[in-house]
């Protein structure tokens, strides 16, 4: 299998296919915001169940929250991302290119000297990476307000309504997947880095002095989520901050990285937070959040912080990115000879079962949508009669649909149809009335090829 995949495949084959879409492309798009189409909303939708069945059905002690983007913009400034959520810029005076201080070779800050065209860089500035908008019919800064930059800090916000809401102890956790904007400079590589995001964070409240081994059970929760999602871990590799990339609340703080197409990048975050974000929202909020352990005689204190967090719109890429593939699958000298694939583990993919009439005519087609409305109430299928076979194999295999349930003659005689792998691309004859369980067993003897 090629292992060469690049960002204008993958580009390419999001737009044809209907995956992802640039922002208000007939307007010449939007820079940093990205629209999914009927395969993409399908494929984020089944990340964030499987995400969301991990951390909250599996684990007894995770529970959900949906809070609002607009939160108070006190919150902010007890979060420390009015003061420090900030990116070093330079403009370069010649080009006009913008870059982030930090992304750019040492060299060309050293000299001050464009990386691009070798014009004169300006200083390095601050610059606040929160959207900021008005609240209320005036607009003279007294309903300034920002769209949220993370989801955690809603989190943390609710910690006193959940705990008693829910007569939660410690150690638990919270989980939420949702929106979140961040005016970022540099917003090439497609959806990995966009203004407009989701994302999927769990924090996790523990006692102090049980955080290392809080940290280390995320760690290992983390890892073996990627192996169940089926990603090919030779793409993944943990990476520890340094202490100059460290946050400086944070004790200790590793990122999961995946190899996309421009090499390794941060997919999700998990962080030893200590009790910083609670801290600080008691200060700030002159709110009492602190948690009385009643297995404890009643000790009061601040939970500890573990937070894992990841992105919900990069995890798409990634799994995008890990399940294309261009395939040689004949050799008869011309297009026909590959196929485009998406070996998408069944859970994720978009359409999971195709019905195809072998042909429209001779009450074949009429049979296939039989068979459709009897799967649909299982699976979600797609119904294709147009064109010659293959061509819709390859249709199916370019949106990573597993399998193609194909009508012919010999299934109005004996009541059965083929089904197709699109992996191996073998076909098996089956029983239409044991169709669904054909189906369910494959897929859950699903293997990444
Ligand atoms: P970076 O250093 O790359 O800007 P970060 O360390 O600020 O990222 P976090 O604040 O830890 O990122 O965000 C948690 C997760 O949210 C990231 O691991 C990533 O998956 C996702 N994420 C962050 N920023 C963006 C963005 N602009 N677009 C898409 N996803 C993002």
């Amino acid at each position: 299998m090629s292992d060469t995949v690049t960002m204008d495949q993958i580009v390419s084959l999001c737009k044809r296919r209907g995956f992802v879409f640039q922002s208000s492309e007939i307007y010449g798009g939007q820079a940093g915001a990205w629209d999914y189409g009927p395969n993409g909303i399908e494929l984020k939708n089944r990340i964030a169940q499987f995400w969301w069945k991990e951390m909250t059905q599996l684990h007894d002690n995770i529970v959900g929250l949906d809070a609002a983007i607009l939160m108070h913009p006190r919150v902010w400034e007890a979060s420390g991302h009015v003061e420090n959520f900030t990116d070093p810029l330079v403009d370069c005076k010649k080009c006009k290119t913008r870059f982030r201080a930090d992304q750019i070779p040492e060299e060309s800050l050293k000299t001050k000297t464009c990386p691009e065209c070798g014009g004169e860089l300006t200083d390095v500035r601050k610059f606040n990476l929160m959207f900021k908008t008005n609240i209320g019919p005036v607009e003279d800064g007294s309903g300034l307000i920002y769209l949220r930059p993370e989801t955690a800090q809603g989190i943390y916000v609710n910690f006193k309504n959940v705990l008693q809401s829910n007569r939660m102890k410690l150690p638990f956790g919270i989980a939420q997947i949702g929106k979140a904007f961040r005016n970022e400079i540099v917003t090439k590589n497609f959806i990995f880095r966009s203004c407009e995001f989701e994302q999927m964070e769990m924090q996790f409240f523990v006692k102090p002095g049980t955080d290392e081994e809080w940290f280390e059970y995320w760690r290992e929760q983390r890892w073996n989520y990627y192996k169940k999602m089926g990603i090919r871990m030779d793409k993944l590799r943990w990476h520890r901050h340094g202490p100059e990339e460290l946050a400086f609340y944070a004790k200790d703080a590793y990122d999961i990285e995946y190899e996309f197409p421009m090499g390794f990048k941060e997919l999700e975050g998990v962080h030893n937070r200590t009790n910083y974000d609670l801290t600080r929202h008691q200060q700030f909020s002159g709110k009492d959040l602190q948690y009385i352990d009643q297995d404890n005689g009643n000790e009061r204190y601040l939970p500890w912080v573990i937070e894992t967090s990841a992105g919900l719109t990069r995890e798409l890429l990634m799994v995008l990115c890990d399940a294309y593939e261009e395939q040689k699958v004949a050799d008869k000298g011309n297009e026909d000879d590959y196929r485009t694939v998406l070996h998408f583990n069944p859970i994720f993919a978009p359409v999971t079962v195709a019905v195809l009439p072998l042909m429209k005519k001779d009450g074949l087609a009429e049979l296939a949508q039989d068979i459709r409305s009897e799967l649909k109430e299982d699976f979600v299928t797609d119904y294709d009669q147009s064109g010659a076979i293959g061509r819709r194999y390859r249709r199916q295999d370019e949106i990573g649909t597993p399998y193609c349930v194909t009508i012919d003659y010999q299934s109005k005689e004996d009541h059965t149809v083929t089904l197709r792998d699109r992996d191996s691309m073998e076909q098996i004859r089956v029983p239409r009335d044991k169709l669904s369980l054909a189906i369910r067993e494959k897929m859950k003897s699903y293997k990444r090829v």
